[in-house]
């Protein structure tokens, strides 16, 4: 049975070395599609791999589909519900595709074998690679990959989905494809998926996390983080050296993101200027590098 709050963490922190990945993060997450947005480095991946069970915080505490993950009758539990696409799955390359995903299946303790291959056939043909599936590993795309990433992730149609930037690599008729798998899901499902996509995340997330220097620096819905934009966003026939961030847009004039001058001709935000917005200002700060976020967002 689903538990209204998927993922409930308090004060999660970890450490690399003295690289600080997290940074005392809480968020509890629900049903529906939550999205995290970050520029590289910013603890997303050891955010999600924390919440997969493949990794354990140094403090803080966390639930997982109401299981506690820091036991072993716990970890069980919440891994028989989960389904984890990694940035960098550990493919078997001589394995066929088919092979590859039953594997994962075997696993997951699928063991009748008649119901386990039918249901690796149901989540191949979900992602578009039943042609495929006699194919080995090695032989495939890197898109193609990807989606055998996000296939095995979707056996058994768990309660608590995590994707590593699922759509990476995906070429748009794919990426199309990927929406229509995650809409086609039981609603009381909670995914939970990162990407550097601002597309995908103003077309599937009900809610969006922005993680900046190991915190969360914003958690609400698209609208609210296209919102934090409201009246910062102009267009003009020329540039403006006061934007924090300028480009020709399709209408052929500038369009400006920053604090605009007085009787500026404002445009609606797009969820990509709220996140150069926050993003950029923490780029302010002084521990960060100016350059790097602000070129993430380019
Ligand atoms: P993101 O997914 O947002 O790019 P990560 O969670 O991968 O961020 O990384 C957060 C920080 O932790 C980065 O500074 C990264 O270099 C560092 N880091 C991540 N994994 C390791 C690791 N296994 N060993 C050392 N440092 C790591």
């Amino acid at each position: 049975m689903m538990t209204s709050i998927a993922v409930s963490v308090v004060g999660l922190r970890k450490r690399y070395g003295r690289t600080v990945a997290l940074d005392g993060v809480d968020l509890d997450l629900g049903p529906g599609v939550t999205g995290l947005l970050g520029p590289n480095g910013a603890g997303k991946t050891t955010f999600l791999r924390t919440v997969a069970t493949v990794l354990a915080p140094d403090d803080g505490t966390i639930r997982l589909l109401g299981e506690d993950p820091s036991t072993a009758a716990g970890r069980h539990a919440i891994r028989t519900r989960l389904g984890y696409c990694p940035q960098e799955p550990g493919f078997y390359p001589g394995f066929t595709t088919f092979d590859f995903v039953d594997y994962v299946a075997i696993l997951k303790e699928m063991t009748d074998r008649r119901a386990r291959h039918d249901e690796v056939r149901r989540v191949l043909g979900l992602v578009g690679l039943d042609e495929v599936s006699g194919k080995k590993i090695r032989s495939l795309s890197g898109g193609m990959r990807r989606r055998v990433a996000v296939a095995q992730s979707l056996l058994g149609s768990p309660d608590l989905l995590v994707l590593d930037e699922p759509t990476a690599g995906l070429d748009p008729e794919q990426r199309l494809r990927f929406r229509e798998i995650l809409s086609r899901r039981d609603p009381g499902q909670a995914v939970v998926l990162s990407t550097h996509q601002t597309e995908d995340v103003a077309a599937l997330c009900q809610r969006v996390v922005v993680l900046h220097g190991a915190k969360v620096h914003f958690d609400g819905t698209t609208a609210e983080l296209a919102g934090v934009a409201h009246d910062r966003v102009w267009r003009a026939g020329g540039p403006d050296p006061t934007a924090r961030v300028s480009w020709i847009d399709a209408t052929g004039q500038y369009r400006h993101v920053g604090d605009p001058p007085a009787g500026a001709d404002l445009v609606e935000p797009t969820i990509e200027d709220g996140y150069l917005l926050l993003v950029g200002a923490a780029a302010h700060a002084p521990a960060v590098p100016e350059t790097g976020p602000e070129a993430e967002v380019a």
